[in-house]
């Protein structure tokens, strides 16, 4: 993917060049001073679950001391996002974050930009143009073709820092809508060797929002299209980062951790395969290994998948029958699934 951008260090990850991509999500509440512990080590699941660069809503000078004590207390590169208000991107600056992200569509006159590119450039930070198809700058928020707009406002910017030699740039145009984003992100590309970070904004619930992202996302990533990417739900910040990374596989061909292949359960299930896999889901994707997981109901289906998988487990009546590298090691009651299941899955 995008293999011919340039390269922009965030943090210890490089974006663009034909670089792995990154997978993004964004912290979904406040960051509190007495919870950074708690961050941690939500900070660590998300890392083994894929997650490379972690970003966060940063609305006041307080919230910008906050993330800044953050930083030093994880590997992870941390994004600082800022919307209004110029004078926290520049307290942000203070501390070592990966990146700054700005909306250009609501940050206000152009000198504030300039003033946090500067200290940007001093601290090698790069920034992010975020530019929203709902906070467009208001010359460009009526425009008819909205992937124009996009464009637009964020070649704007980039023109501006580029006039005062800042080139440490990523850029991202999102909209809601999948044609809206492939349009503007294909448009951007042919014209700029800007890396991109690309993603639908606001594409909904679970179910919406994976389906619009994966369309879009796909279609650009195929194209060659695309730096790093976030999957925006109404959902929590490991399912984001679940979508993104399946996205990715399908799209490049190429899966570096777990995969699970798992039935839909029917009448004729031995043992709750949804709950089951629920269970299992952080665990499973946590393993830095490109294995497969097959989670069956039944002997219709089970044995088959099950037998073609690292590791299989499949019901068949009151029972589960547990495979590996295509034979069965273990035959127990649905009672004990987990148990004997956990048991093999520490023999990979
Ligand atoms: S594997 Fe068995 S339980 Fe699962 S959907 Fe197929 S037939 Fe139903």
């Amino acid at each position: 993917m995008g293999k011919n951008t340039r390269t922009v260090k965030v943090g210890s990850v490089i974006v663009g060049g034909g670089h792995p991509l990154a997978v993004q999500t964004m912290w979904k509440e406040p960051l509190r001073a007495d919870g950074l512990d708690a961050a941690v080590s939500r900070i660590d699941t998300l890392a083994a679950l894929g997650c490379g660069i972690l970003r966060f809503a940063v609305p006041d000078l307080d919230a910008a001391d906050v993330l800044g004590r953050l930083t030093g207390m994880t590997a992870m590169p941390l994004v600082a996002d800022i919307h209004f208000d110029w004078r926290i991107a520049l307290r942000c600056l203070d501390y070592p974050i990966a990146k700054i992200r700005v909306n250009p569509g609501n940050l206000g006159a152009a000198w504030k930009l300039e003033e946090v590119a500067a200290k940007a450039a001093g601290k090698g930070i790069p920034i992010r143009i975020g530019v929203n198809a709902g906070s467009l700058p208001p010359d460009l928020k009526d425009r008819s073709d909205r992937a124009e707009a996009l464009v637009s406002a964020a070649e704007r910017e980039v023109e501006a820092l580029e006039a005062r030699g800042f080139r440490d740039v990523i850029v991202s145009m999102k909209a809601s809508s999948v044609i809206e984003t492939i349009s503007a992100n294909e448009q951007f590309a042919s014209r700029h060797d800007i890396p991109l970070h690309i993603g639908v904004t606001e594409a909904g619930p679970l179910v919406q929002g994976c389906v619009r992202s994966a369309i879009a996302l796909y279609a650009l990533l195929s194209g060659g299209v695309g730096d790093t990417l976030r999957v925006s739900l109404s959902d929590d910040m490991e399912s984001e980062i679940l979508a993104a990374r399946e996205i990715l596989a399908q799209a490049t061909g190429t899966r570096t951790g777990a995969d699970i292949v798992s039935c839909p359960r029917c009448g004729r299930a031995g043992f709750d395969t949804h709950s089951f896999t629920a269970r299992w889901r952080d665990r499973i994707y946590g393993l830095k290994k490109p294995v497969t997981i097959a989670i069956m109901g039944c002997v219709v289906n089970g044995p088959g998948e099950a037998k073609h998988a690292d590791l299989g487990i499949t019901g068949a009546g009151d029972k589960v029958i547990v495979f590996s590298k295509g034979k069965i090691v273990r035959t127990c009651d649905a009672s004990s699934a987990d148990i004997v299941f956990g048991e093999e899955l520490s023999r990979l």
